[in-house]
């Protein structure tokens, strides 16, 4: 374990017993780096505006969705080919246990794909181009784990071959999750996320022992989500009982993501 590493974890696991005083679609993604954002130290925010200056933003939330956007752009069918399968991980049925050479063969799965991008971020040895990409994934990531049905079953393929009806059309219920509920809101990314700030620092699930990779356990709670009661809606309609219901779990994951996001980049870039 490097130093870096280690103190992530520990502050990390610090972080759920001791709170302080946030794939979805690109509206999730923007809101979890949005709300990182906002709660950045000043070296840690000076850090991503120095990276982020050859994209002509300063705004987390503009490059949040790039990880996927890349599937489109044939000029990145390398890196899009290499990085796919680190956007999710797919669990047994009935067991949210990671065990990673079962879950997370050869390191292709999301919790791997965290580590490996926060390892190249936080190195300033790496050139600003590579960090700059890290930058990009370790935003996305953060979501992506967070998303319950990024870390569901096997089976199913996280949702995608659930069919649902949802606003009077067809649908399945990863999609349902990655974007259509937050859209009911109407909201956009500034409103969403001074929405979610507006309840303050969320309270985070207590540490799992041994503490020696909170990417996993970020992935072990979106899978217990998916094994909730009621989640898969049995009778396949997406129906207001079920936003009611659901809307709220979704929108305090976008709340975990972003809190966590911002130790994750306050810890790695704030020196
Ligand atoms: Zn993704």
């Amino acid at each position: 374990m490097t130093s870096l590493r280690r103190s992530l974890t520990i502050a990390l696991a610090m972080l759920a017993v001791a709170p302080l005083a946030q794939a979805w679609g690109p509206l999730g993604h923007s809101v979890v780096a949005e709300l990182a954002q906002r709660h950045l130290s000043p070296a840690a925010e000076a850090e991503v505006e120095r990276l982020l200056a050859p994209e002509h933003t300063t705004s987390l939330a503009d490059i949040a969705s790039w990880p996927d956007q890349i599937q489109d752009d044939p000029a990145q069918a390398a890196l899009w080919k290499q990085t796919r399968g680190l956007h999710y991980i797919d669990f047994v049925h009935g067991d949210c246990n990671y065990v990673p050479p079962r879950d997370c063969k050869d390191g292709r799965c999301v919790v791997a794909g965290l580590q490996h991008y926060v390892d190249v971020l936080g190195d300033r040895s790496q050139p600003d181009a590579a960090r700059r990409e890290a930058l990009k994934f370790v935003v996305h990531f953060v979501g992506d784990v967070h998303q319950p049905l990024h870390a569901g079953s096997r089976d199913d393929k996280g949702g995608n071959t659930y069919q649902v009806q949802f606003d009077g059309k067809g649908s399945n219920l990863h999609k349902v999750w990655d974007s259509g509920m937050l859209k009911t809101r109407g909201l956009d990314v500034q409103a969403y996320a001074q929405t979610l700030d507006a309840h303050g620092p969320v309270a985070l699930p207590p540490p799992i022992a041994p503490f020696d990779d909170p990417y996993a356990q970020w992935a072990e709670e979106s899978c217990s989500i998916t094994a909730g009661a009621g989640f898969y809606p049995a009778s396949h309609k997406i129906d207001q009982a079920y936003v009611d219901a659901e809307l709220p779990v979704a929108e305090l994951r976008l709340r975990e993501a972003g809190r966590r996001l911002a130790e994750v980049l306050n810890l790695t870039l704030g020196h």
